[in-house]
This record gives structure tokens, C-alpha cells and sequence, in this order.
């Protein structure tokens, strides 16, 4: 899983406060006092208090305390393919790259998945297919067809960037679904590297941000990669 021609992900926003946050969220639904003297008093200062709290409240389901968690990724190099698969989580928001502003010049980029690039042969014809796909793009668009219309030729394959945001609850759940080794490769990769920048800072949430087969405890999936006992 450590392949650097995948995705380049850079963490770009987070409250600086996040546990704090999440800690007056949780406080506040079982205490007779306001979040503001939650926020300010001495258990908000102390982050095993917190965190202790945190991790009940999270445990017994209560999600909605960290839905309060506004987090932004700056994500460069994935394909079209990876990023249909990421906008279909629903509850993020997204900026991507425009193939109807950005208009293609010339070879335009993209990723190639391992099992092609590992095959000499099918990889120096998928590159001339590449090359083809470019220069019929190219055609296009010097016959006037508009980037909106040429990019109709454009592959799965082609490389495109984003930024994209979601809350904790969010990436928790887009972590448990696409860390699985049922979910492609690619979408893997960069699912780790979001995960991998937020542990960086907020290390508390490794025990989170995990297949769901570590959180469940079991496999639900049809198909089991063996790594944890099958759901009777
Ligand atoms: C391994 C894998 C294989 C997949 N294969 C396919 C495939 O072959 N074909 C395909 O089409 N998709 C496929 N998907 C995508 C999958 O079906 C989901 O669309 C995607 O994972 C988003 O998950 P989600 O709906 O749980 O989450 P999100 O869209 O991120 O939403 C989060 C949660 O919010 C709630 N929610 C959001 N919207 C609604 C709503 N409208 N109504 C009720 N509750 C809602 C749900 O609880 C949901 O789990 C695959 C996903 C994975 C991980």
C-alpha cells in the first residue's frame, strides 16, 4: 500500500481545538451547566479527562458529538475513477479540478494501476492508448469542440485534484468502508493517507480510523480477507 505515484493528500484545516469541542458537545448533553463555563472549567484543560469522556460517549453511539469536527484535505493525483468513488459518500463536500474550464494541452496525466503497471507489455500499450485518447482529445478540440464536449474521450484513468471536507463522523465512517481490503486499491491508498495526515495530529483516533472489521469485532463483508472471524 505504500505507493507513491497514488494520491498526494495534505491535511489543510481542523479546529485547533477539537477536543475541546467535542468534549463540551458531550458534556453539555448530561450537565446542568452551559457549554460556555463546560468550555472554559478545568476538565476542558485536562486531555485524559477528556478523552476518558470522548471515548464512552463515542462507544455508546452518540455520533453527533463529532459532527461538530470540520476537517479539509488538499488531495492531488487520483483518477477519475477514485474520485467517482469518493463523491459517493454523501455527506462530503467537495471542489474538484473542472474538465470544462481546465483544458487538456497535450498528454494530459494519469494513473496507472499497479496490475497494468507490473505487465511490461500491457503497460507500454495502455501508454500508446493513453497517448492515442490524447491526440483524438486534441483533434477535438482544435476543431472547436468545446473542453466540455472533448473531454467525453477522457479516461477513468485520467488524473484529476480536490478539496475535500467532512465532519469526524464522517471520515470515521468513509475510513471503516474504504480501509476494508474489499475496496480498491487505489481509493485504499488515499482513504490511508487522509487518515494517516489527521492521526499525525490527533492521535487518539488510530482506534478509529480502521476497517470496520476492527471496530465490529467481525467481518460482515461476503467475501473475508481472513483478517478477522466471519459474522455467523
Ligand atoms: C467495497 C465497496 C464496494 C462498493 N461497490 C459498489 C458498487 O458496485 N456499486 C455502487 O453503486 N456502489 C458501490 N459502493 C458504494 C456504496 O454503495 C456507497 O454508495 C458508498 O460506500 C457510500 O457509503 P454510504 O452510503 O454508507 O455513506 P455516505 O454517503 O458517506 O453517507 C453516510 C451515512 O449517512 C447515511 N445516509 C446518507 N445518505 C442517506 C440517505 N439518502 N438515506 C438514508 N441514509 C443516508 C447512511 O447511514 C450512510 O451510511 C461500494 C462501496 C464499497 C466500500
Amino acid at each position: 500500500m505504500a505507493n507513491d505515484k497514488y494520491a498526494q493528500v495534505r491535511l489543510i484545516s481542523k479546529p485547533e481545538n477539537m477536543l475541546k469541542t467535542i468534549y463540551t458537545a458531550c458534556r453539555t448533553c448530561y450537565s446542568a451547566d452551559s457549554p460556555l463555563n463546560i468550555y472554559d472549567c478545568e476538565s476542558a484543560q485536562d486531555k485524559e479527562k477528556m478523552l476518558k469522556l470522548i471515548k464512552r460517549v463515542i462507544s455508546s453511539g452518540h455520533y453527533s458529538t463529532i459532527e461538530h469536527i470540520q476537517i479539509s484535505f488538499a488531495i492531488s493525483n487520483i483518477s477519475r475513477a477514485c474520485s467517482h468513488q469518493l463523491v459517493r459518500h454523501r455527506l462530503m463536500s467537495f471542489s474538484q479540478k473542472s474538465q470544462r474550464y481546465v483544458k487538456e494541452k497535450g498528454q494530459f496525466d494519469y494513473l496507472t494501476p499497479d496490475t497494468i503497471e507490473k505487465n511490461i507489455e500491457l503497460k507500454e500499450k495502455f501508454d500508446n492508448f493513453m497517448t492515442k485518447i490524447a491526440d483524438f482529445y486534441l483533434e477535438l478540440t482544435e476543431a472547436g469542440i468545446p473542453a466540455e464536449d472533448a473531454r467525453a474521450v477522457l479516461p477513468n484513468a485520467a488524473s484529476t485534484s480536490m478539496v475535500a471536507s467532512l465532519n469526524l463522523r464522517e471520515l470515521i465512517h468513509l475510513a471503516n468502508l474504504r480501509l476494508c481490503s474489499r475496496a480498491q486499491t487505489e481509493i485504499r491508498i488515499l482513504v490511508k493517507r487522509m487518515c494517516d495526515e489527521l492521526i499525525k495530529e490527533e492521535d487518539w483516533l488510530k482506534d478509529y480510523l480502521v476497517p470496520k472489521c476492527e471496530r465490529l469485532g467481525y467481518c460482515d463483508e461476503d467475501k473475508s480477507c481472513g483478517r478477522m472471524p466471519v459474522r455467523v
